[in-house]
């Protein structure tokens, strides 16, 4: 099956709104086999929708619209369906009070200009949006189909689940694109590359992508229905090749959620001492409900006082070291573990910039340590590349994954034998 993708905004025609539903619409259009042709952008204009919706859907069988039924006067994406299908709107009392009932919730009166959101276009089914005020709809039209779906990403999120793919299900059959992902943590991309060529002497490129973000790989191998076993096959190579680099098997898995996980398993706690890092470690550990399992809390000691205050670091180390050395992240890890009281603590202490980089330690360098049971301590430095956000990122992704090897009892404190480069120093302590 082919579709198009018309988000409708005046908003994304400007520099500082990218239309994002519709990458979320063509994952889910992709896993069922549907192609997608087209895609466009138009502004809150009703003549330019309709002509706009008059062509796609003439063309292609499906048609996914996304944006324009909220309850201001831009919102036209009704009128323009009813008018390119010249079909009529039908007000639905039912769904007034179904949203007056959700505004109820919240202790609030609907306000009069939520009454348009009940507009339903002539023959359409409505698609019940359980995260927002405006339901979606869905209109079969001589021979092909136009989904409503909101612009508010979350909204479209829940509607996609709820109400697209179900469809997608029924109309083209089961998922007709069989998928495996794989996540990689702190392997830079060049090198993954190098570790999976013989991947590529036995195997088709057909079917593999790497997606590459700061700290993070997402392998996705796909084939056609059926394929499910070569792709088992093809996966398993992967791994081989690749290790305990590998941290989860789902698309949507983090490295935080997975650390999360093996401290669970292994009823174990985790603090963290983050200095460069200004908690981000702690922010991740506490995205996953029920991380009070497993996450105790966080020493956020920038300054140097507070490194000695905090977590007991003698200040001539710092004076002798300075804050970013193995010698002052170690104590911060260990004073850490014992101030805040964790199995285990991640401590990090590095340059983010932009200034502040030396000769000896330039910009993007950052000490890790974690300290566990038995005052054992691992550590490591690294050079990571980019800018201030990036570099802080990828520290904190860095930690985490120290913390993940230690749990699934990886002899290395990271990847580092995999990515000599990225690292200049590992070491286990005792
Ligand atoms: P709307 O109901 O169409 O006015 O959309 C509500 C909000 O959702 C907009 O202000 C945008 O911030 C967001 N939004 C709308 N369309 C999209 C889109 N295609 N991609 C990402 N965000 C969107
Ligand atoms: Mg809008």
């Amino acid at each position: 099956m082919q579709a198009a993708i018309l988000a409708v905004g005046s908003e994304l025609l400007g520099t500082d709104r990218l239309d994002t539903n519709s990458l979320r619409i063509t994952e889910s259009l992709h896993r069922f086999g549907v192609q997608v042709r087209r895609k466009c952008v138009v502004g809150d204009d009703v003549e330019e929708l309709a002509t706009e919706i008059g062509s796609a859907h003439g063309r292609y069988p499906l048609l996914i619209i996304t944006g324009g039924i909220g309850p201001t006067s831009d919102d036209l994406t009704r009128e323009a369906v009813a008018l390119a299908l010249d079909r009529e709107l039908v007000h639905q009392e039912w769904i007034v009070d179904d949203i007056r009932a959700k505004f109820a919730r919240f202790g609030r009166e609907m306000p009069d200009s939520n009454r348009k959101q009940a507009d339903v276009i002539e023959g359409a089914e409505v698609l019940a949006n359980r995260r927002g005020t405006a339901p979606g709809q869905r209109i079969d039209h001589a021979g092909g189909t136009i989904f409503v779906l909101p612009g508010v990403p979350h909204e479209v999120e829940g509607l996609i689940e709820h109400a697209l793919e179900p469809w997608l299900e029924s109309a083209v059959g089961a998922e007709a694109v069989e998928v495996r992902w794989m996540k990689v943590a702190c392997v830079p991309e060049s090198t993954l590359e190098q570790l999976i060529a013989p991947y590529f002497e036995e195997f088709a490129a057909d079917g593999l992508s790497i997606l590459s973000k700061p700290g993070e790989i997402l392998l996705q191998l796909s084939g056609p229905s059926g394929s499910a076993e070569e792709l088992a096959l093809r996966e398993r190579r992967l791994v081989e090749l690749l290790g305990d680099a590998v941290y989860g098997h789902g698309r949507d898995d983090t490295l935080e959620r997975t650390v999360g996980e093996l401290l669970r398993d292994a009823a174990a706690t985790v603090v963290t001492a983050e200095s460069c890092t200004g908690g981000l470690v702690a922010e991740r550990l506490t995205r996953s409900p029920g991380s009070s399992d497993y996450f105790l809390g966080a020493a956020i000691t920038y300054s140097n006082e507070l490194k000695s205050d905090l977590l007991g670091v003698d200040p001539r180390l710092i004076e002798k070291h300075g804050a970013v050395s193995r010698e002052v992240v170690e104590a911060m890890a260990l004073g850490g573990r014992t101030a805040l009281g964790g199995d285990y603590c991640i401590a990090i202490s590095g340059v983010a910039g932009p200034g502040g980089g030396t000769a000896e330690k330039p910009l993007g360098t950052v000490d890790l340590a974690v300290a566990g049971p038995d005052r054992k301590v691992r550590y490591l430095r690294v050079q990571l590349p980019g800018d201030r956000d990036r570099i802080r990122q990828q520290a904190s992704q860095w930690g985490l994954d120290m913390l993940r090897r230690w749990l699934s009892g990886a002899q290395d404190p990271s990847a580092a034998h995999l990515a000599p480069r990225a690292v200049e120093v590992s070491r286990v302590g005792q």
